[in-house]
Order: C-alpha cells, then structure tokens, then sequence
C-alpha cells in the first residue's frame, strides 16, 4: 500500500516538470519562431514637449501580431521572454528594427532626426555586454545619430549583475545613448542605480499621474521633481490621459509627458501622420 502511494506521488510529481517544461519551452518556440517571421513589431508612442506642443521622441513598445492579425500586448509574453532568457535575441532584433525604422523615416524626410527612440531594455540585456556591439553594429549600419536611440530599463526585474550593468551604461554614454529609468516608484528601482548608470531620465509610473490630484501622490511626484533637478536628471510623467493630469503636471514642472491624451501607440506606417510630428 506504502509502495503504491509513492509510485503515485512520483507520478504526480513527474507529470507536474513535465508539464511546467513543456509549457516554458512551448512558449519559448513560439516566440522564436514569431522573432525569425519578424511577428514582433515596435509600436511608437510619441513624448511630448508639453510646452512647445512638439513631439521630442518615442517609446519603443512591442507588439506581437500573429498570423490571425490578432495583437498581444507585451505583458502577456515579456515576463515569460525574462524567464527564460529569449527576451535577449528579441530585444537585439528590436534593436536593428528600430534602427531600420529611423533611416527609413530619414530618407523619407531627406533630413537627420531630432528625435529620440526609446528602447525598453530588461535588466538582464542591460547586463549583457554583447549589447554594446549589436547597438554600434545597428547605428553603423542603418547611419543612425546615438541620440536618435535611448533605452529605458524597464523594472520588472532587479539587475543582478549591477557592476557589468554599470560598464554598459558607461559605454552606452560615452557612445553618446542617453540612459532612462522606467516606473520610478513603482518598480524595483533605487536611486543608486540613477546614479551607478548614469541615467538622464527619469519616468515616473502611470500609478502617481492616475492619481495626481490626491494628496499623496501629488506631494510624492513633487519630491521626485524636486529631488531631479537635483540631481540634474530629466522627468518624463507617463500614463497621461486627462487634459486635467496635464495641466496640473505642467503646474508642477513636468514638462514631458506621454500618455493617450496625446496618442496611443502606433504602427510605424502611422509615425509619419502624427500630428505632432514636426521634421
Ligand atoms: P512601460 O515601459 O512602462 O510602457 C508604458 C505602458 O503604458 C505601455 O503599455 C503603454 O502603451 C501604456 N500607456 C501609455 N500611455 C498610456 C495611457 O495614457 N493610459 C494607459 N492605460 N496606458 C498607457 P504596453 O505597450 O502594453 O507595454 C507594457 C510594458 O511592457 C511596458 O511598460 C514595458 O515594461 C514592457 N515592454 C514593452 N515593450 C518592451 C520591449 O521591447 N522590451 C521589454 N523588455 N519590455 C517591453
Ligand atoms: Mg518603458
Ligand atoms: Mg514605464
Ligand atoms: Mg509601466
């Protein structure tokens, strides 16, 4: 009887890897096949200079479109593409698509961009010093400006490897590759690692703006615009979508802004139609 309940449990227990390995490396296929198909496909979403009412760059932000025409939104496979490691071969792929966008958007316009394109950057490709040759590999190649790219780590997850985090970031920045903070507030972000990479930027998460007429948040995004200038670092609020947000944000000092109000992400084909769009 002994016997028998044990050869169970380690039935249940095999069928159990068994099925956990199954499903991670199902999903990994998946989204290798859908990197090699080019199904993984940046959406822009303009930031804005509030003050002048002018676009002064984008947020890079990935879309999945399958075969069906449906779209998956990133948060239904970044944190799986994290788990596994295959978020490394996308963000690199990212990163050259990226690029390709910029020259095509040049020519297009017959003139160099002023604008920025902000690359979200998970902590373990941050840490990856092959991200330095596939980023100069990618400018060289398309004949893209440094400060046409930037990349914002994303806080999902810690950087565990903080001094090869570091290396990158100065290499980053001494390429001319401006450095942003992500969800400042609202992830696993300290201010050393502002410090320590040397960021530029720093955005603070769509949770503060949602709620930026208490009390609470209003007093906390204040002390972040206090504490940035500072620290000579830029502020970007994110997650805008009232009129009302923005005109107290602009009350405050926060003079970039992204958010629906202004426009949802969109499509490459669509950049070029952006109204405020100005070459
Ligand atoms: P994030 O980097 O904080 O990006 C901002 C998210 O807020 C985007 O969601 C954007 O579409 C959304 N958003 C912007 N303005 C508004 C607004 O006014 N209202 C609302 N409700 N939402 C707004 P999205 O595109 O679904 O991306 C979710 C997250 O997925 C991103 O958050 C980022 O952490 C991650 N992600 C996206 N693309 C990539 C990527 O290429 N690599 C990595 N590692 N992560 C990515
Ligand atoms: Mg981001
Ligand atoms: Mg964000
Ligand atoms: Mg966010």
């Amino acid at each position: 009887f002994l016997l028998l309940i044990l050869s169970s449990l380690i039935f249940i227990v095999l069928v159990m890897l068994y099925r956990r390995y199954r499903s991670t490396s199902i999903i990994k296929y998946l989204i290798l096949n859908a990197i090699k198909q080019n199904h993984l496909v940046p959406y822009y979403q303009p930031i804005i200079d509030a003050e002048k009412r002018l676009t002064c760059g984008y947020e890079v932000l990935i879309r999945w479109e399958t075969k069906k025409g449906k779209v998956i939104l990133p948060d239904e496979f970044i944190p799986q593409c994290e788990a596994n490691g295959v978020i490394t071969p996308l963000t690199f792929q990212l990163i050259n698509t990226v690029a390709r966008d910029i020259r095509k958007l040049e020519v297009l316009h017959g003139k160099t961009l002023p604008y920025y394109f902000s690359i979200n950057i998970s902590a373990s490709v941050l840490q990856d010093p092959e991200l330095i040759d596939i980023t100069r590999s990618a400018l060289a190649h398309y004949h893209i400006a440094p400060h046409n790219i930037a990349f914002e780590l994303t806080e999902r997850s810690p950087i565990d490897d903080i001094e090869q985090a570091e290396k990158n970031c100065q290499k980053l920045n001494a390429m001319g590759i401006q450095i942003k903070l992500d969800d400042v507030g609202n992830g696993h972000c300290d201010l050393l690692s502002l410090q320590k990479l040397q960021a530029t930027t720093i955005k603070i998460d769509k949770v503060f703006i949602d709620d930026i007429s208490s009390l609470t948040a209003n007093t906390i995004v204040k002390s972040l615009v206090a504490f940035a200038e500072k620290a000579e670092v830029e502020v970007i609020a994110e997650g805008i979508e009232t009129q009302q947000q923005a005109d107290i944000l602009l009350e405050i000092g926060i003079r970039y802004h992204q958010g629906f109000l202004y426009s949802k992400p969109m499509p490459f084909d669509s950049l070029t139609n952006d109204k405020h769009f100005n070459v």
